[in-house]
């Protein structure tokens, strides 16, 4: 349940609203919006069924929260979030470019590669230290080797860091040299993670479990909002299909709809979407038109040494044709890059 509060409320009408719910053992949650103060009731709202809440001063109305994830919904929160990092915006009119080799693989590597995407206008830096590979005897990532690296990068360059955490015993770790934390598709229900991330500052990068829903999606995301954290990024990174073809299937849908159910900005990554470097820039030119708020895409220097996703890595050259392509269809559907 939501309480839209009106416009001219009184701090004391809305700390009176946060008093009575928490009297009924509800959890409050503020969210101050440019228009409008909204308090989401959080716990079994059953509760509240008999309690008059719109008839409190400084109240405009109480809405009923259908949907199972409710911070993270339109109806709690029509406009847009925008998520600001280090002067960077996530969600706005910019569209945000993520781009990097899948791991960091060494130090001369990662240098050469970031060189390579700052000059393009790439911000943000991504790589992975902690790799969550299918086999045991992959390579599974240069750990806090990989974080030192990508810090160094990060001071050379000014290039913001994304990366992924797969072990809540690393949150620390990570959190010291990350920017915005990836949580991956395989860790997008492991709700102890999850909880995790919603106690940090950082803003989180969450992607579509391969075999998740859109509503299992936002139900993770609530997840995380839920324990104070609303930072959170949404990524569409292809779904399993009986299509054997590509990796995954790109759910390029998931843009338009999650735009309509969610306020979170939404992000896709069409190299784990797709698999195949030579489907990657289709699928992110289509990804921006569908309404994508950012793109995240693997480039490696030499794709055929690459330690890991190498097949769906672009090299800079053609990183660098696909950004010209993405600015003139940006400027187009008047949106930025
Ligand atoms: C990655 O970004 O390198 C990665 C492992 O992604 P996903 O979790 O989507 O497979
Ligand atoms: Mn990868």
């Amino acid at each position: 349940m939501i309480i839209v509060m009106k416009p001219e409320h009184t701090q004391e009408e809305l700390q009176k609203v946060v008093r009575r719910l928490e009297d009924f053992g509800l959890r409050a949650h503020i969210s101050q919006g440019e228009h409008r103060t909204i308090v989401g009731a959080i716990g079994d709202e059953q509760i509240l069924r008999e309690v008059p809440l719109e008839s409190m001063p400084g109240v405009e109305k109480v809405m009923p929260i259908l949907k199972p994830y409710k911070l993270v919904s339109r109806e709690f929160k029509p406009d847009d979030t925008i998520i600001k990092v280090n002067g960077y915006s996530i969600g706005g009119k910019r569209i945000q470019i993520f781009a990097g080799p899948c791991a960091v693989e060494s130090r001369e590597m990662l240098e050469e590669v970031a060189k390579a995407l700052r000059p393009l206008g790439v911000n943000f830096l991504r790589g992975g230290a902690f790799k969550p590979r299918t086999s045991p005897y992959s390579f599974q990532g240069l750990g806090k080797q990989a974080l030192e690296y990508l810090a160094r990068v990060r001071e050379e360059t000014g290039m913001l860091i994304v990366t992924e955490l797969m072990d809540p015993r690393d949150t620390v770790l990570v959190c010291k040299y990350a920017d915005i934390v990836q949580i991956g598709t395989r860790n997008m229900q492991n709700f102890k993670l999850l909880t995790e991330v919603g106690n940090i500052e950082k803003p989180v990068l969450l992607k579509r479990g391969m075999s998740a829903t859109i509503k299992e999606l936002l139900m993770s995301a609530e997840y995380i909002v839920s324990q104070g954290n609303e930072k959170v990024i949404l990524c569409e990174r292809g779904i399993r299909t009986f299509e054997t073809e590509t990796r995954n299937t790109l759910d390029l849908s998931a843009i338009p709809l999650l735009k309509q159910l969610t306020h979170l900005p939404v992000v896709v990554d069409p190299s784990h979407g797709v698999g195949r470097a030579d489907l990657v820039p289709a699928m992110a030119k289509a990804a921006i038109v569908a309404g994508a708020d950012g793109l995240m895409i693997e480039v490696h220097p030499r794709p055929e040494e690459a330690l890991s996703d190498g097949p769906q890595s672009l090299r800079p050259e053609e990183f660098s044709k696909l950004m010209d392509e993405l600015r003139r269809i940006a400027h187009i559907i008047d949106r930025e890059i």
